[in-house]
C-alpha cells in the first residue's frame, strides 16, 4: 500500500477552542447583525473565516523571534528578510510592510492614477478597493472555466491572454501602470496559475510596455500546483518553480500572512530600483523607514523563517491534502463545491446549494450563517455582499459565483476538525429546503462593506 500523508510536524503547544448550544450561537450571531465578521472569536468553535495572519508559527520561527534586531534602521532582521527575496524569490529591491494590503497602498500611490485601468486575474478585494479608491478601474481578465465551479481545469486562475490584449488596444500604454497576476487566484476560487500563463502573460505585456507584477500572498501553494500539475516540473523542487515564477515579473506585493506562516507582515518586492525609490517615498510616509516598514524586527525574522518553510514539498503536500481531504468529504455527502479543489480554502457554491432563494438576498451569507448555527464554525462570504456597489452606478453588483469560503489556517486544525466541519455542512444541506429567507442590509460602508455590513433577516 503507498503510505497516507501525514503532517511532517508534531503539535508542541495547544490553545482550547470552546463549544456552544445552538440556542447561544442563535442569539450571538442575531446580535452579531448576521455578520460573522462581528462575532467573538469565543463564540466560534472551527474559524475558517481566513487563512490570513491565522497560521501555526514553528518553533524555528518562535525562536527567531527571540532574536529580532529592534534597531530604527539597518537592522540584521531587515537583512535577514532581504537575503530571501534576493535568494528564494530573487528580487533584488524590497520594502517591508505591515501587511499585504499596505504594500498595495504604498506600490499604488507609486504608480495608479485616476482613470487607469489594472488588468488581471480576479484582483483580491483590497488590491481592487485601492485601485478604486484611486478612481481607476480593475479589470478582470481572468479565463471563462473559473466561473463554472463545476469544470475540472487544472488552472483555473489563468489570465485570458485574449482579454488582456483588448484591454492592451484598448486603453493607451500610459493609462495602464500595470497588470497584476494573483497567485493563486483568491477571488476565484484559490485556483492556480500554470507557468505557462504567468510566462504568456509575461511576454505579452511585455510586447506592449506594461509593467507585470505579482499579488504572491500564496505563491508557494501555487508552485506546488505547477509541480503536480504542469508537465515539465514534476522533478523540480518548490524553490526552483517559485525563482522561475517570479523570473517572469517585474515585482509583486506579498501579504506575509498567507504563504509566509506568520500572523502580520507584507512586502513589496522590485526589480526596477527607480521604482523601488518612488515608492520608498510613500513606505516612509505610510509604513515607516525603509529598513522595517511597520514590522518589528522580530516580525522581519519571522517571516524570513516562514518563507523558507512554506516553500518545502512536505509542508505543502499536508497543507494541500488537508484541503483536499475537507473537500473530498463534502463530495461525498454531495454538497456542491468548486472543483478542482483549491489551495486554501474549499468554495461552497451557494447558487448550487439554495437554488430557489433570490440573489438579492445574499445567498453565501445566509449559508454562512446556518453553518454557524449548525456547527459553530466560521467561513466567508466570497459573493454579493463582498463584491460591493458598482464605484458609479452605485447598484449592487452580482458576481458570476456566489460563494460560501471555508479557509483553512495552515497547521492549525486536524483533520477531526475537518471531519466536524464536513458533517455540519451535511447536515445544512439535508436541511437546504427549509431555508426559505436570507438576508437584506440595514447598513454598510461606502467601500469594503462586507466587514461591517449589517443585517436582518428577510
Ligand atoms: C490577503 C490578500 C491580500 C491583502 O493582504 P492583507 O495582509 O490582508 O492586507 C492581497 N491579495 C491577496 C491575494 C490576498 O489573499
Amino acid at each position: 500500500m503507498q503510505l497516507p500523508y501525514a503532517e511532517p510536524f508534531k503539535i508542541k503547544m495547544v490553545e482550547s477552542i470552546r463549544k456552544s448550544t445552538r440556542q447561544e450561537r442563535e442569539q450571538w450571531i442575531k446580535e452579531a447583525k448576521y455578520n460573522l465578521f462581528n462575532l467573538r472569536s469565543e463564540y466560534v468553535f472551527v474559524d475558517l473565516l481566513t487563512d490570513s495572519g491565522t497560521g501555526a508559527m514553528s518553533d524555528k520561527q518562535w525562536s527567531e523571534m527571540m532574536i529580532g534586531d529592534e534597531s530604527y534602521a539597518g537592522a540584521s532582521s531587515y537583512y535577514k528578510f532581504l537575503s530571501v527575496i534576493n535568494n528564494l524569490l530573487g528580487m533584488p529591491y524590497f520594502l517591508p510592510t505591515h501587511q499585504g494590503r499596505a504594500a498595495e497602498n504604498v506600490l499604488f500611490s507609486a504608480l495608479i492614477k485616476e482613470g487607469d485601468y489594472i488588468p488581471g486575474n480576479s484582483h483580491f478585494d483590497t488590491t481592487k478597493g485601492h485601485i478604486e479608491f484611486r478612481k481607476a478601474n480593475a479589470v478582470d481578465c481572468t479565463i471563462d472555466e473559473a466561473f463554472d465551479t463545476t469544470l475540472i481545469h487544472p488552472f483555473k486562475g489563468n489570465i485570458n491572454l485574449q482579454k488582456l490584449e483588448d484591454v492592451f488596444k484598448k486603453h493607451p500604454k500610459e493609462k495602464i501602470p500595470l497588470c497584476i497576476i494573483t497567485v493563486t487566484c483568491n477571488s476565484s476560487g484559490g485556483q492556480p496559475v500554470s507557468m505557462e500563463n504567468i510566462k504568456a502573460t509575461s511576454a505579452l505585456c511585455k510586447k506592449y510596455g506594461i509593467r507585470v507584477f505579482l499579488d504572491a500572498a500564496r505563491f508557494a501553494e501555487n508552485a506546488y500546483f505547477i509541480k503536480i500539475r504542469e508537465k515539465g516540473y514534476e522533478n523540480k523542487t518548490i524553490k526552483e518553480i517559485v525563482k522561475e515564477m517570479f523570473s517572469y515579473v517585474d515585482g509583486a506585493t506579498m501579504s506575509c500572512k498567507k504563504d509566509a506562516i506568520v500572523n502580520m507582515g507584507g512586502f513589496i518586492a522590485f526589480r526596477d530600483l527607480e521604482l523601488k525609490k518612488q515608492s520608498s517615498v510613500f513606505n516612509i510616509m505610510f509604513e515607516g523607514f525603509l529598513t522595517y516598514g511597520g514590522l518589528s524586527g522580530r516580525d522581519m525574522n519571522a517571516i524570513a523563517q516562514g518563507l523558507m518553510e512554506s516553500t518545502e514539498l512536505d509542508y505543502l503536500e499536508a497543507r494541500i491534502s488537508q484541503v483536499e481531504y475537507l473537500g473530498n468529504r463534502l463530495i461525498e455527502f454531495g454538497v456542491p463545491i468548486q472543483k478542482p479543489i483549491g489551495g486554501h480554502a474549499i468554495f461552497v457554491d451557494a447558487r448550487k446549494f439554495l437554488p430557489e432563494l433570490p440573489k438579492e438576498q445574499f445567498l453565501a451569507q445566509t449559508l454562512g450563517v446556518e453553518l454557524y448555527i449548525e456547527g459553530g464554525i466560521r467561513g466567508v462570504e466570497i459573493g454579493a455582499l463582498l463584491a460591493d456597489r458598482d464605484p458609479i452606478t452605485r447598484l449592487n453588483r452580482f458576481p458570476e459565483l456566489e460563494l460560501l469560503r471555508l479557509a483553512i489556517p495552515r497547521r492549525v486544525y486536524t483533520n477531526n476538525h475537518m471531519e466536524y466541519v464536513a458533517v455540519a455542512l451535511a447536515n445544512v444541506y439535508e436541511r437546504r429546503k427549509k431555508i426559505t429567507n436570507g438576508f437584506k442590509i440595514t447598513s454598510e460602508a461606502p467601500i469594503m462593506r462586507h466587514f461591517t455590513v449589517e443585517l436582518e433577516k428577510v
